[in-house]
């Protein structure tokens, strides 16, 4: 890829490493590239000064919501050496997601070359401070101006950087979770495996609701027969059982996270049974009252590993463990961030350096 590169003149003021938050600096360049059907597909990469876009009012993601996104991060280790955590793998997802949505592929070599270079030109904003890092935004739309309802030929892709900080403040924070009875997140032949904003749009009100009567996340249950639990709102969600972790599959209503296959790669060479089978939320809130139910955590790139403190279903509440992070929930979320960092041995070739 030639990439053309317009630096800024008027580079930001780097925040505060010890006070990022999620998502609230953004750096101070972009990348963007197009796809037009008449020229030949992708065209015209370049990395410029993070800008507002330019986009019709009648552009058909505005009204008709084409676009999917990705999320990953680039970590400083301790050499202050920069590296990405399986990037391939968000590339794929991606292939995936516009593949549903009637969106160009972008080859894998193109899409882990984009991220590298846009982040070399912003390698300052890569922050050091311990458990910050780098947050990668990729993502596109079609920004052809048409009100009919045609496969569109023309899209805007991009990826934008965000410097973040700890994902708890405070060190882990186990969280309360509701089961979702009224909405539903994905059904089958739907768009639940994808990344894409449609699906954040439809989840919003059973979070707002949910955030209302005190809790943190939902948990979603299978739009069929609301009976099986899948997904937390960003996050994939696994269970220990009598010492055996248990996942919903990823058959096309749930997100293929790359933390969650992380996390069964590590668990299995630990030695650990992982099932990834249907779990019916009866049968685990009986579990969690027998305390056969130890430990529940989320799996996503920006939390890492999220303990579950307790489960609220049909006005039935269960408590995990004490309400405190369990003993395996804290040992991978260790394992997993000290290969992230570089500061424990990457067996599985997870991390892809970033030269500079
Ligand atoms: C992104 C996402 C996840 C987690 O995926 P990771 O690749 O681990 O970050 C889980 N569920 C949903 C709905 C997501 O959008």
């Amino acid at each position: 890829m030639d990439i053309k590169l317009e630096k800024t003149t008027n580079p930001k003021e780097k925040p505060d490493e010890k006070n990022l938050g999620f998502g609230n600096y953004m750096t101070d360049h972009m990348f963007l590239i197009n796809y037009d059907g008449d020229k030949g597909g992708w065209n015209n990469p370049r990395i410029v000064p993070y800008a507002p876009l330019e986009i019709e009012p009648n552009a058909v993601a505005l009204h008709y919501a084409q676009e999917t996104f990705e999320g990953l991060k680039a970590y400083r280790t301790e050499d202050g050496k920069i590296q990405l955590f399986r990037p391939d793998m968000n590339a794929t997802r991606m292939i995936n997601s516009n593949r549903r949505l009637c969106m160009p592929e972008m080859p894998e070599d193109m899409f882990i070359e984009a991220i590298k270079e846009v982040v070399k030109v912003d390698k300052d904003w890569v922050p050091s401070e311990k458990d910050t890092s780098l947050y990668i935004r990729p993502f596109m739309f079609t920004n052809e101006g048409m009100l009919g309802l045609h496969v569109s030929d023309h899209f805007l892709f991009a990826i934008i950087l965000s410097p973040v900080g700890a994902y708890y403040e405070n060190g882990i924070d186990p969280v309360d979770i509701i089961v979702e009875e009224n909405y539903v997140r994905a059904v089958e032949g739907g768009t639940g495996f994808t990344k894409c904003g449609g699906n954040y749009a439809a989840s919003a009100l059973a979070q707002k609701e949910a955030e209302e009567k005190g809790f943190t996340q939902v948990l979603w249950l299978d739009g069929k027969e609301r009976k099986y639990v899948e997904e937390v709102g960003s996050m994939n969600i696994m269970f220990v059982i009598n010492g055996e972790v248990y996942t919903a599959p990823t058959e096309g209503t749930v997100l293929p996270g790359v933390t969650r296959d992380s996390i069964i790669h590590i668990l299995k060479d630990w030695g650990i049974p992982v099932h990834e089978e249907k779990i019916a939320i009866e049968d685990l809130m009986e579990y969690g009252k027998t305390g056969e139910l130890e430990e529940i955590f989320g799996t996503g790139t920006a939390a890492v590993v999220s303990p579950v403190k307790s489960l609220t279903y049909k006005d039935e509440k269960i408590t995990v463990n004490d309400g405190k992070i369990g003993e395996l929930t804290q040992k991978l979320y260790d394992e997993l961030t000290g290969i992230q960092w570089g500061k424990k041995e990457d067996k599985y070739n997870w991390t892809v350096d970033i030269e500079e």
